[in-house]
């Protein structure tokens, strides 16, 4: 684990887990009770990108909502009304299948000024490929998207959370950084979603990585819960905005 003095992310080193696994296990645990204070400041371990990131600390009260898996033309632009009409923004990992897709769609997520990050293609688990599969899959997807939307993905949110040092090592190749998110907010597929809101809500802490389902199964349960979430962080006067800008608030 340890700090990454250049862009102020908190990142989990492997060759540090490996080192240290004892330490590793304790913060382990202790997360288990308590996920908000497993990050602390450690000795930088490593230059980027061999690290993922958890979340930023800052003071700011920002949170990065991301959105996987899409565009999906079932929520994406309902999605993209919400967030615009409470003024904030997100990231949105998405596949390069359903980019390849949806093309209009992936460039109204660009438009309305919000984030793209690669997802794979085709939602691949990247640690049961070789490196040569993983560099090829994310290329073509950034690909993808360079030629929809002229934009350059720099963040890489492997499908299950699923890494390895190979998959660092891809990533790195391809230009991509890892993004996870903040401990404590495992996305579950069919997750209940006020139940995923008040969860969201108390726990809520600057710097935050937040991780939403984009094509869940109950679009309208869904989007009714964005629409609370979205009024709550306003309440509590968080915004949310991309990874970019969140990495920036350092
Ligand atoms: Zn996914």
């Amino acid at each position: 684990m340890g700090y990454y003095p250049v862009t102020g992310f908190w990142v989990i080193s492997l060759h540090s887990l490996l080192r240290h696994w004892r330490m590793a296990l304790v913060l382990a645990i202790v997360a288990v009770w308590s996920p908000w204070s497993v990050f602390v400041q450690g000795p930088d371990v490593g230059a980027p990108p061999f690290g993922v990131m958890v979340l930023v600390p800052t003071h700011q009260r920002a949170v990065a909502l991301t959105f996987d898996d899409g565009p999906s033309p079932r929520t994406t632009t309902k999605i993209l009304s919400l967030l615009m009409s409470f003024h904030d923004q997100a990231t949105f990992f998405i596949l390069g299948s359903q980019a390849a897709k949806y093309p209009k769609l992936t460039q109204l997520i660009v438009k309305d000024g919000m984030e793209l990050g690669n997802h794979t293609y085709g939602h691949i688990n990247l640690t049961q490929h070789s490196l040569t599969q993983d560099v090829a899959d994310l290329t073509r997807t950034n690909h993808i998207i360079q030629q929809l939307t002229h934009r350059t993905p720099h963040w890489l949110r492997p499908p299950y959370g699923a890494y390895s040092t190979k998959v660092l090592h891809a990533a790195a190749e391809c230009g991509l950084h890892l993004v996870l998110w903040t401990p404590g907010f495992v996305p579950v597929e069919n997750q209940d979603p006020s139940q995923l809101v008040s969860n969201v809500v108390k726990h809520l802490a600057p710097g935050e990585i937040i991780p939403l389902p984009e094509s869940g199964p109950r679009v309208a349960e869904e989007m009714g819960a964005l629409f609370i979430l979205l009024h709550d962080l306003k309440t509590l006067g968080y915004r949310s905005v991309t990874v970019s800008a969140l990495a920036r608030m350092h």
